[in-house]
């Protein structure tokens, strides 16, 4: 086991890790422009294998995990990724979910909703086809859209969607993207671009949360946006006029940006080489991989004790704003 360099060595939180994002792979088929640089920028090399996931998993529950989101890199890439659902959903998992691109959804909504996967996240920043190419650098519109159709007939819990909000580029089509998941029963929902990776080159193309808000007044009923429990950062607001029962229709931010969340955060990531990573916004972590594939769940679940010390005081670490962020990968770390 290498421990990485650490942030500041503490006590373990009250609490520990109850939600944790895998990072299945680092492998990508986009390049979006707030991510990485392009589609050459090197992948890890001592990825894990299928029963060492298994391992992972279960110390990961051992530990007191509780909600598991598969992302990447795009999970859907990683070849056995209906089989780890599969296994993950026999671990009584209080939430399982998963990030996709939806290149490769269309093939494969209907396995994962069998194997076990209760909500899904799409990751769509357009709908106007030679934006989405320019903002993914070369990816297709209609390819996503099936896959969003498929994964909408396979009849999930819920499907979100995310738009990171680049201005100059998207910005102007905030409705459009709100009334277009209105209409299929999605929750769409708005991301500032974060400080990580090429996002920490585009800081003048950041849209505050408080001016998309603003653009979408007219749709939005007055208030303080909420936090749904247990489900990560994001706030939402519901529809002014609701048409479909209450409470159906809302839109979520994430300001990563203009309001970091650190405080009371319960994530830890792996990464796709079994690092357990206390933080989004730094490259420390705990090198698990080798004990994952020794098989010993327990073990596991002491490694994610001594990752979990290190995770930074969310009172005063400001994540994705601190200098560190600018050297993470998203597509590393399981963003
Ligand atoms: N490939 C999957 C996907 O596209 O959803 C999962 C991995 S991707 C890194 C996860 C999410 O991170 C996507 O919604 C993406 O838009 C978001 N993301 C990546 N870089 C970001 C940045 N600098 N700021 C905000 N969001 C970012």
């Amino acid at each position: 086991m290498v421990a990485l360099p650490v942030l500041q060595s503490r006590p373990s939180p009250a609490t520990p890790p109850r939600s944790v994002r895998l990072s299945l792979t680092d492998r990508c088929d986009l390049a979006c422009v707030y991510c990485r640089p392009d589609r050459r920028d090197g992948y890890l090399e001592d990825r894990l294998e299928i029963d060492a996931w298994k391992t992972m998993a279960s110390g990961l529950v051992r530990a007191g995990v509780r909600r598991v989101r598969l992302t990447g890199g795009e999970p859907l890439l990683h070849p056995a990724v209906v089989e780890v659902v599969g296994f993950l959903g026999t671990l009584g998992l209080d939430d399982l979910a998963l990030t996709t691109n939806a290149t490769r959804l269309e093939r494969h909504a209907r396995a994962l909703r069998e194997a076990g996967l209760r909500r899904v996240n799409v990751s769509l920043d357009t709908l106007d086809p030679a934006r989405f190419r320019r903002m993914t650098r070369g990816g297709k519109l209609d390819v996503v859209l099936s896959g969003v159709d498929a994964a909408l007939a396979a009849g999930f819990d819920e499907i979100k969607l995310n738009a990171v909000v680049l201005r100059g580029e998207n910005d102007a089509e905030l409705e459009d993207i709100v009334r277009w998941s209105w209409e299929r029963g999605i929750v769409p929902r708005f991301l500032e671009v974060m400080h990580i990776g090429e996002g920490a080159k585009l800081k003048d193309r950041v849209v505050r949360a408080s001016e998309m808000r603003a653009r979408l007044a007219h749709l939005l009923a007055n208030g303080d946006a909420v936090a749904e429990a247990d489900r990560g950062p994001a706030k939402y607001l519901f529809a002014r006029h609701e048409a479909d029962g209450p409470g159906r229709r809302k839109v979520g931010f994430i300001t990563g940006t203009s309001d970091t969340y650190c405080k009371g955060c319960d994530r830890l990531r792996v990464a796709a080489d079994g690092t357990l990573r206390p933080c989004l916004a730094t490259n420390d972590g705990l090198s698990a991989g080798q004990i994952a594939r020794g098989g010993d769940a327990s073990a596991i679940a002491a490694a994610v004790d001594d990752a979990w010390r290190n995770k930074p005081d969310g009172d005063v670490w400001k994540g994705c704003t601190e200098p560190d962020a600018a050297s993470v990968s998203m597509r590393g770390i399981g963003g």
